[in-house]
């Protein structure tokens, strides 16, 4: 065997998956094919229990005509099945995910069609009868799949409360995360528990109060925060002071740099994912100031958006391309369409905006010089965690020895 072959076989056997998938696609994107997405986003229904004023989705929320049209579970089964390729992270959202029945079969269609990696599961955290025996499902019928639940939690009760117009919503949602934290062990650790913070005018004056109780208190395993964007139910919400956002970026960062949070998600990968995260928030931030482009969007190639209804778009910023419906359900053929390639060319063609899931998190890995800071992002906080791990593991020794 040549020295380079060996040397090549022991690379891919050393490759995690993720690197491996992208590597695939980075090979079709060299030559023009188009490729699977990496990230799918899918707002599986347009039914919510709540009206938060910072909702980008109002006015499609419990509209009857459109639950008509709601995809049924074999439709997007199908969906899986002619997605064109292994999927490295399917977020699901809504609307309330957990109000349809079907969520884990939705999951283990991705899971078996596509070798999903890991699905974030986005909830107002609310229907705890449906959450808790639904993860717990996904997490025995997928047992490779690292789970994420992502709770929508915007600040202390106070303010929570008033964005989610809901009272008493703040305690079921922290109920809720705690409940999902002592079920992590069960599961040998392949559920991690999110809270996801939308920063607007409501919530910006105790934010960083906020912070602190995720960090001293809550300590979930991931803290993400988004920028609000339009269209908002209450337009003020997007008046707020963009240094706070900019300021309580920088602070994860260096926490999550320094191992001070936890900050990271489970599985192979959970470190690159969550540096990605991290490092986006500081761009997004840049992207505000400097008003411009900081990276080129493959929104429409490496992401794609589903909707409720069946249509798909590159991003939900911009109109839905076609309806999958219309293509039998065939994701590729719709993914292969004209219309879909005339969409990737107006993205290609220099359009930016802050939206963490649809813009950042799928185009990152594809800007080779962002991908460098990432990846040096990912190597301090595992260096920095590993160092905490094993204080933490000297410190236990030690008491175990003055017992
Ligand atoms: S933000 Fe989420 S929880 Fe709130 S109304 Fe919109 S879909 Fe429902
Ligand atoms: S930059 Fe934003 S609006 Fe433009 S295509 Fe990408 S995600 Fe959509």
């Amino acid at each position: 065997m040549r020295p380079e072959k060996i040397e090549g076989s022991y690379l891919k056997a050393k490759m995690d998956y993720t690197t491996r998938e992208l590597l695939k696609r980075y090979a079709r994107m060299a030559v023009g094919q188009p490729f699977a997405p990496v990230l799918l986003n899918i707002l599986v229904t347009s039914v919510c229990d709540m009206r938060c004023t910072h909702c980008f989705f109002t006015e499609e929320l419990d509209d009857r005509p459109r639950k008509k049209l709601q995809m049924k579970t074999h439709e997007i089964q199908r969906i899986a099945e002619t997605l064109g390729g292994n999927l490295g992270v399917l977020i699901i959202a809504g609307g309330e995910p957990f109000t349809r029945k079907d969520l884990p079969e939705i999951v283990r269609a991705f899971y078996e069609n596509n070798r999903l990696e890991s699905v974030y599961l986005m909830s107002n955290g609310q229907i705890q009868k449906r959450i808790l025996p639904d993860v717990a499902r996904i997490l025995e019928e997928c047992p490779k799949l690292n789970v994420a639940v992502a709770l929508g939690i915007d600040g202390l009760k106070e303010e929570h409360e008033k964005i989610r117009q809901k009272p008493g919503s703040w305690d079921i949602a922290i109920d809720t995360a705690r409940q999902l934290q002592a079920m992590k062990r069960q599961y040998n650790n392949r559920l991690d528990v999110q809270t996801c913070t939308c920063v607007m005018r409501s919530n910006q004056d105790r934010i960083f109060e906020w912070y602190d109780f995720l960090k001293y208190e809550l300590k979930p395993d991931k803290v993400n925060i988004n920028y609000i964007r339009p269209p908002s139910a209450d337009p003020r919400e997007l008046e707020f002071d963009h240094a706070i956002y900019a300021r309580l970026s920088k602070m994860i960062d260096e926490d999550s740099r320094q191992a001070a949070i936890k900050n990271n998600y489970t599985g192979e990968a959970g470190f690159f994912k969550a540096a990605i995260d991290i490092y986006m928030h500081g761009l997004i931030a840049k992207t505000k100031e400097e008003n411009r482009a900081q990276l080129r969007c493959y929104a429409g190639t490496a992401g794609a958006v589903i909707y409720d209804e069946g249509t798909v778009s590159s991003c939900e910023n911009l109109a839905p391309v076609g309806n999958l419906r219309d293509y039998d359900w065939n994701f590729w053929r719709l993914w292969n369409s004209p219309a879909m390639k005339a969409r990737r060319r107006k993205v290609a063609d220099g359009c930016f905006c802050t939206h963490e899931s649809n813009c950042y998190y799928p185009s990152l890995p594809f800007n080779p010089k962002h991908l460098i800071q990432i990846k040096r992002l990912e190597r301090e906080m595992k260096r920095a965690r590993r160092e905490y791990e094993r204080a933490e593991a000297e410190e236990g020794e030690g008491v175990a020895v003055e017992i």
